[in-house]
């Protein structure tokens, strides 16, 4: 899906020669069919375009190093890291304390710029790039924040073979870590304690007890960080490995984890031979990644995957977004989860911290609503 906004670059704006344009038609939001979005974003003419005073006043307070430019940096950065969002952003921004940040954002909001913060990029929902042409406020120069972390926390993540093979197949230098009979689903559990050795004492005495109860038929314990981290890679290498592969439809839901692998096995049946559909996920607050991979996007595909893939969360009063966020992606699907009143809620905590709406527009709550409740939306 290709969509022109109706603003348009050059004529009597003082835009500077240096500003990198885009040939032949104005701002454009670029994504491809990976979701059924049933009210395309409308560029908001409410918000400013950047001229030559913007990027003067900009440069006065962060230098010329904290102001990007560049056709090839900002291509990058208008690009999400699946390649499936493709905003038109002309201007990066690169801040290094928190009152240069607050610089930005006063100047933005008076000036009815909006914005998009963007951290490492790897957002897998549209939210961190621009829609149209955003100003982008990259945080990733902002230090690094330290962080102490006390007592003791435990990890379940669940993986099925499919995605085993997956891995080893499209990632280099990978050797399987599993013993050679393979089981239908590996539950990975790693835990964090103060003490090792009382950590490694549990771990066996729950394995011991799962094997005997029948819960688990197999059971590997790392004996090092080494071990450990090549079984981590097989989990963390999945997403890698299917955007390898070709197309994939990502859902990110959060469902009864009795009911987890229900939804898998029903979209099997209704895909067919036309989709690999794989799925993994963080068992514990059952949190179910669901990855369809295909060849190339497909528009038949996709409707035979939306509605279906929410409207079967939303009966099982799961949640259409359990840690990736709303982004873009599911902008205009949160009544699959949240009901009326929660939404127009959360649109009036936003209009009283962004009232000109300027922050990351037309990502997380639909338009309409926003409108409705006094955020200046087209
Ligand atoms: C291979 C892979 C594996 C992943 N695995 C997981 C996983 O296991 N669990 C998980 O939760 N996610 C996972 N993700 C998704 C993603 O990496 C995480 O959500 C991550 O936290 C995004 O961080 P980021 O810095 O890249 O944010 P970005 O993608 O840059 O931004 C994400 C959102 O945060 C906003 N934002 C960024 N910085 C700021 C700021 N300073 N102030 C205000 N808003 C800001 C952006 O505008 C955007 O809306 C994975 C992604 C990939 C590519």
């Amino acid at each position: 899906m290709t969509m022109v906004g109706d603003g348009s670059w050059g004529s009597g704006i003082g835009i500077p020669d240096s500003l990198p344009r885009v040939q032949g038609h104005g701002y454009r939001i670029h994504c491809r069919n990976i979701a059924s979005m049933t009210s395309k974003p409308v560029r908001n003419q409410s918000f400013a375009m950047i001229n030559c005073d913007d990027i003067s006043y900009f440069k006065k307070i962060l230098g010329e190093r904290g102001v990007v430019l560049e056709e090839e940096k900002l291509d990058d950065a208008n690009t999400d890291w699946m390649r499936k969002f493709k905003g038109s952003s002309k201007l990066m921004l690169q801040p290094r304390s928190t009152q240069e940040v607050s610089q930005i954002l006063d100047y933005c909001n008076s000036r009815r710029l909006a914005v998009v913060p963007q951290g490492g990029n790897t957002g897998l929902v549209g939210g961190s790039v621009p829609v149209f042409d955003e100003v982008l406020k990259e945080a990733a120069k902002l230090g690094e924040m330290s962080q102490l972390m006390l007592g003791a926390c435990a990890l379940f993540d669940t993986v099925h073979f499919m995605e085993v093979f997956l891995v080893l197949k499209h990632l280099d230098g990978l050797r399987d870590p599993l013993p050679s009979a393979k089981h239908n689903f590996y539950i990975l559990i790693e835990t964090t304690g103060s003490m090792e050795s009382h950590d490694k004492e549990k771990l066996e005495s729950f394995l011991l007890q799962s094997m005997e109860n029948g819960l688990l038929n197999d059971g590997v314990l790392a004996q090092d960080v080494n071990q450990a981290s090549s079984f981590w890679r097989i989990r963390e290498g999945i997403p890698e490995a299917l955007m390898k592969a070709g197309a994939v439809y990502k859902y990110d839901l959060s469902l009864p984890p009795e009911k987890m692998y229900n939804l898998v096995e029903e979209m099997r049946e209704r895909l067919g031979t036309a989709a690999n559909v794989v799925a993994y996920g963080h068992l514990g607050d059952g949190n179910l990644h669901l990855n369809i991979s295909t060849r190339q996007y497909n528009d038949s595909i996709l409707s035979k995957i939306e509605p279906f893939v929410y409207e079967w969360t939303s009966e099982q009063r799961g949640s259409i977004s359990a840690e990736h966020g709303l982004g873009l992606m599911k902008a205009n699907k949160i009544h699959y989860s949240k009901s009326a009143e929660t939404v127009q809620l959360m649109a009036a905590i936003k209009k009283l911290l962004d009232p000109n709406g300027i922050l990351n527009p037309y990502k997380v709550l639909p338009t309409s609503i926003l409108s409705q409740s006094g955020v200046d939306e087209p």
